[in-house]
């Protein structure tokens, strides 16, 4: 069969364009890098895969920062309900949770890709692995695609290679080089959703504990840029978790994190009430006051280690100088970000594909007619709870929609 469509990388957003392409009538072929499709989706929700978010999907945008515009016609086009339905009806029970996200029941990510796959074999897609495309060149109305072992020709393109981070599940940035062969333009890009590193990092032996719903904010310059609140994790090198990875966006290394500990209340609140139990009880330890609040039993004696008070001192021998160090370690601990993870350790990439340069209800490059872009090697990035793979299907599935109209098949 010689293909009309070729689609390069089969993670999330090239298996699905591969389907709905082929449902179509097209005759679609898939070059993956790997010996295996979907590398990087086995990895997903450390390999539980949350699928996508519950919420309404007119909200979504918002999670995409700045890029929320571009991909709005993409969610609406195929929206979450849809993507649980498309599972649904072939045969993967899945479970939300209080929070919205959405897994497989099984809490196996390889389950969502058998799907993909069986799919992708029942609309007769041939995905051929080990060849990593190498290059593409436009001549006439036909693109020819290269890879180590081999060339094909196709009317139509889609780059779904995904991003730079996690570069062992075969994402090494090749789409932006492939793109920007073609003329494309590509933007700068940085590690996503990626762990704060802080050195030194005065929580290192407390790496493992994690904080539900904490209040932090972010400062640059001695000024308060942002206030959060979100789920944060301690690692031995810095601060992790879904709270700290969505806020990394906006964080630049130099700035200063300051952790409240002491819950929603504000630093006068807190004040006045550790005085009042101070006051009330002058035979009590220190620690005794801080265990009152959802602080781990390990973090209290870090805390009074760290503010200079001894794990004996008493209320009676409280003194003011110790007791604004406390709460100020206990309301806006500062923590300077010294740097962003890496790519190796980032979940997504910020940057990609230039966003102006693709029309946003088709998928199709607005330079090179005939290429199509989908997924993460797009400038678009998400939060954590299932918004990126929610991107990865939506916009796979409008590219196909594109593909559809410009190569004129009516659908079946
Ligand atoms: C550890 C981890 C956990 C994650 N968990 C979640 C989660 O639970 N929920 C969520 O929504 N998002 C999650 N993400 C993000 C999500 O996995 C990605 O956004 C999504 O996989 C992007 O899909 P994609 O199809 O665009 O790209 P990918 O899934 O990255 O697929 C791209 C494919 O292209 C192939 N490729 C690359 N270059 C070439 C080439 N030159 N030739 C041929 N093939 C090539 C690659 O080998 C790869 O298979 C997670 C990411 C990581 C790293």
């Amino acid at each position: 069969m010689v293909p009309d469509t070729i689609i390069i990388g089969a993670g999330p957003a090239g298996l699905f364009c591969a389907i709905h392409a082929a449902t179509a009538g097209c005759h679609v072929l898939v070059l993956e890098k790997n010996e295996e499709p979907g590398a990087k989706l086995l990895l997903a929700g450390t390999g539980q895969c949350n699928l996508t978010h519950d919420g309404d999907i007119r909200k979504f945008a918002l999670r995409y920062g700045d890029h929320g515009k571009f991909i709005r016609p993409a969610l609406m086009s195929f929206p979450n309900k849809n993507l649980m339905d498309f599972f649904h009806k072939r045969g993967l029970a899945m479970v939300t949770e209080e929070n919205g996200k959405v897994f497989p029941v099984t809490r196996k990510s390889s389950d969502v890709l058998a799907v993909l796959l069986a799919e992708c074999m029942k609309q007769g897609v041939t995905i051929r692995c080990n060849e990593p495309v190498t290059g593409i060149v436009r001549a006439g109305d036909s693109f020819t695609v290269t890879t180590v072992s081999a060339s094909y020709q196709a009317g139509t393109v889609v780059i779904t290679t995904g991003g730079a981070s996690y570069p062992q599940c075969g994402t090494t940035g090749d789409g932006y080089r492939l793109a920007g062969s073609l003329g494309q333009p590509v933007t700068e890009i940085a590690p996503a959703l990626a762990p704060l590193l802080i050195r030194p990092f005065p929580f290192a032996s407390l790496s493992g504990i994690s904080f539900e719903g904490m209040h932090f904010s972010v400062w640059r310059g001695g000024k308060k840029v942002s206030d959060y609140t979100g789920d944060v994790l301690f690692t031995h090198l810095g601060l992790s978790g879904p709270g700290i990875l969505d806020a990394s966006r906006g964080i630049m290394p130099g700035d200063i994190v300051r952790l409240s500990f002491a819950g929603p209340m504000r630093r006068d609140e807190f004040t006045t009430e550790l005085i009042q139990r101070a006051a009330e009880n002058p035979g009590w330890q220190i620690g005794t006051i801080l265990a009152k609040y959802p602080i781990p039993e390990r973090l209290n004696r870090k805390l009074l280690q760290l503010s200079g008070i001894p794990d004996d001192l008493t209320c009676a021998h409280f003194s003011a100088e110790k007791r604004s160090a406390l709460i100020a370690n206990c309301t806006e601990f500062p923590l300077v970000v010294t740097a962003l993870g890496e790519f190796k350790i980032a979940m997504a990439t910020r940057g990609g594909v230039a966003l102006d340069g693709v029309n946003s209800k088709t998928m199709e490059s607005k330079i090179v007619p005939g290429l199509f872009f989908a997924g993460e090697v797009l400038d678009i990035d998400g939060d954590t709870g299932g918004y990126n793979l929610q991107a990865a299907f939506s916009t796979g599935y409008l590219a196909a929609e594109g593909i559809r109209k410009r190569q004129g098949h009516t659908g079946s």
